[in-house]
This record gives structure tokens, sequence and C-alpha cells, in this order.
């Protein structure tokens, strides 16, 4: 076993950290008071080919192997502090152009991935329905053949980049007594009749990342964006969410390492009863677990990537993973706004919003008990 990384990947690292650094400069605080896409650092990290990791050569992208996508991410989370944003782009990069790259077609292929890669499209998926969370198969979103083309009627909410995307792919019932094995999966583009963005949704954290509320009115999608064969909509759906939940938080683990470093220099530097706060032993216990839980998320993340590598399945890993990994996030800022007293609570101190975008993790690609229970099913529970 070898945890080492080879020097293009530590490059990569050194051009994240430095990039952010020299070139990144939005006020995250006004951007999140005013909950705003942040639209001027999508196109820079798009240019730096964030959004490209993923994706074939052949398609303008870069073609990372899996482990250094996961080190550019976490690296990413570690260099850039706009969680809303890597948000944003996790969705993007995962739940869209990964399902692209999977189960498309050459036409479709060569259609949106190169503007996806390039991030001159934004991409999302809606799966979610206001009477269908957890129980997603159950979803009542409706694709009724007509020749050749597909008429769909449902609603989807929490779709994430939804209001703002160019690419949505919707998921809908061909028939809802075939249960799931009716789920199919359509690449709807944002100009397409019938497709009505409701609202964006406000919400408590990850603020410049866009959620959308869709109506699907008698909507006619041509078959040729149907993705994947018909019926498969289920298995895109559980390949998708096998890779977003084993590796949406990988920035979470950067993120919470630079927590940990803020929380280090602010103990040994807070004078309270004639002496650094770090000397406490309980502020100290507080920063030696979030350091035991840096490195078991890192641990699990880097399996986990590992396992993709390899071509192996892991959806149990993938479901621990995200568990922890989103545990782990909310304790940390919960301890780092300890830590920091009541300066930890102000708005200008940054924590608080850390803490707000760390909460969304337990809920989206499926919520913790969820996780839970695709572990405990692992165990013949
Ligand atoms: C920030 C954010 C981004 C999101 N992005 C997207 C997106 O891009 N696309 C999309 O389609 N959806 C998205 N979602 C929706 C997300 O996937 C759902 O919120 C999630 O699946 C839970 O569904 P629900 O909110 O309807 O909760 P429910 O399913 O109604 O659950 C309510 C509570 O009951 C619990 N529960 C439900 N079933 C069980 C069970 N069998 N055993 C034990 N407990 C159970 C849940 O864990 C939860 O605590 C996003 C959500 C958030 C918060």
């Amino acid at each position: 076993m070898d945890f080492s990384w080879n020097e293009t990947q530590i490059n990569l690292k050194k051009k994240i950290l430095e990039f952010a650094q020299q070139e990144l400069k939005e006020d995250l605080i006004k951007l999140d008071q005013e909950k705003k896409f942040n639209q001027i650092d999508w196109y820079k990290w798009a240019d730096f080919g964030i959004q490209s990791l993923i994706v074939p050569q052949k398609y303008g992208g870069q073609e990372l192997d899996i482990l250094s996508i996961t080190y550019a991410l976490e690296s990413l989370g570690y260099a850039y502090e706009d969680n809303g944003l890597i948000f944003a782009m996790n969705a993007h990069i995962w739940a869209c152009e990964l399902p692209i790259i999977t189960f498309g077609t050459e036409a479709q292929k060569q259609k949106y991935l190169p503007l996806l890669a390039q991030g001159k499209w934004i991409g999302s998926h809606g799966v979610s329905e206001p009477s269908t969370g957890s129980d997603v198969y159950s979803l009542k979103t409706i694709a009724e053949k007509k020749d050749d083309q597909y008429i769909l009627n449902g609603h989807k909410i929490f779709v994430t980049n939804g209001s703002i995307a160019d690419l949505i792919i919707i998921f809908a019932n061909v028939d809802l007594e075939q249960n799931k094995r009716g789920i199919m999966a359509f690449l709807i583009e944002k100009d397409t009749e019938g497709l009505i963005i409701k609202r964006t949704i406000s919400k408590m954290g990850l603020s410049t990342a866009q959620m959308g509320e869709i109506i699907l009115d008698n909507c006619v999608i041509p078959s040729e964006n149907i993705l994947g064969k018909e019926g498969s909509g289920m298995a895109i759906f559980s390949h998708a969410m096998e890779w977003e939940r084993g590796f949406i938080l990988a920035s979470a683990v950067g993120t919470i390492e630079r927590i940990l470093e803020r929380c280090v220099k602010y103990a040994r530097q807070r004078q309270q009863f004639g002496q650094p706060i770090s000397k406490f032993q309980l502020i100290a216990q507080k920063i030696a677990n979030m350091k035991l839980r840096l490195e078991t998320a890192r641990n699990l993340l880097y399996k986990m990537a590992w396992l993709k590598k390899s071509d192996k399945p892991a959806l149990l890993e993938a479901a621990m993973t995200k568990l922890y990994l989103s545990q782990a996030w909310i304790d940390c800022c919960l301890d780092a706004i300890s830590i920091h007293g009541g300066y930890g609570y102000l708005t200008e101190f940054e924590l608080e919003r850390e803490l707000r975008d760390a909460m969304g993790s337990q809920s989206y690609s499926g919520t913790s008990e969820i996780q839970s229970l695709i572990i405990a099913k692992y165990l013949g529970l």
C-alpha cells in the first residue's frame, strides 16, 4: 500500500493553492448574504480546469484518474472557501458529466461534454420531488411515449444548479406500474418548451450554489435525448450515486484541514487566564479530535478512490464515506466555533458560514439515515 502522491499530483495541488490565492478575490460574506451564484469564480475555475477533470480528452477534458481527481478536489476544499461554488461544481461533475461520459451516446458526448468541460454550460440533475425524497424510485414524474418522442409531466425540487443550468438530467417513469424498472433519464436543455423554472429556492447555506424548483408541463423530449437505454434510469441513478457519495465530500476533507489549521493557530494565540487557550486540555482535546476525524475521513476517501481506480464496486464504501465525511465536517465546524468563543459566532469570522454549508451534507446525495441503512444492509441486517 502506497500513500504517497506522485510529482504530477503534487504539482496539481500546488497550482490549485496558488490559483486560489492569487486569482480569486470575491467577497464571500457578501455573496453568501446576497445568495448569489459566484459566476466569476465559476468561469475562473473552468479556465483552470476543475470542471474538465473527469472529462475524456477526446471531448476537451483532462481525463485524470480518480486518485488525482480526489486529490485535486481535496486541495480545492483546502485552498478555496466558497463551499457553495465547490458544491455547484461537484453537482455538475458527478450528477451530469459523469452519467453522460458513462451512459451517453457518441452524439450526446460530442454535443454536451465539450460545453460542460469548459464550464460554458452548467449541468445538474433532478430526481427529488415534493412527495419523493429518500424513497427515490417512487418518483411520480411521468414520461409518456408518443411516436419518437417522450412527453414529460411532473415536478422536481431541490435541483442543485437547477435554476441556472443549461442542461438537466431529469428522471421520469414511463410506466408507474413497472415501479423502478420504468424509470428513465432524459437530457433536457434549458430552453426546451415545457421546462419551467418555478423559482430559485433559498436555503440555509451553500448560498452561492443555486437550487431550483422545476415544473415539467408537457415537455417534449426527442428520443435522441434519452440517456442510456429505455428503462435504465435506475442503473444510471445508482451509478451516479455511488460516485457522488464517494467523492462529493472530497473537498470537505481539505476544508476540515484548513479549519483545523486555523483552530491550532487561534488556540495558540488567544490568551485567557494568563495562558494560551491551547494549554487548556478541554480545548486541546477538541483539536486532537478534529485531527483524528480528518485522518479517518481521508483514509475512507482514499480507499474509495483506490477501489474505483481498480474498477471495483464500492457501494458500501461510498455510503460509509458520505456518512462519515458529512458528520466529520459538521462536528469540525461546531468545534471550531466553540474554540473561537463568541468570535466563532460572528459572521466576519466566517465559521458560522462553514457550519451552515456543512449542514447540507447530511441531506444531499441521500441522507445520513439512508447511508446508515445501506451499511446495515451490507451487514445482513
Ligand atoms: C443542499 C441540497 C442539495 C440537493 N441537491 C439535489 C439535486 O441536485 N437533485 C435532487 O434530485 N435532489 C437534491 N437534493 C435533495 C436530497 O436528495 C433530498 O433532500 C434527500 O434525498 C432527502 O429527501 P427529503 O428531503 O424528501 O427527505 P425525506 O425522505 O422526507 O426524509 C425525512 C427524514 O426521514 C428520514 N428517512 C426517510 N426514509 C427513511 C428510512 N427508510 N429510514 C430511516 N429514516 C428515513 C430521512 O433520513 C430524513 O431524516 C438536495 C438536497 C439538499 C439539502
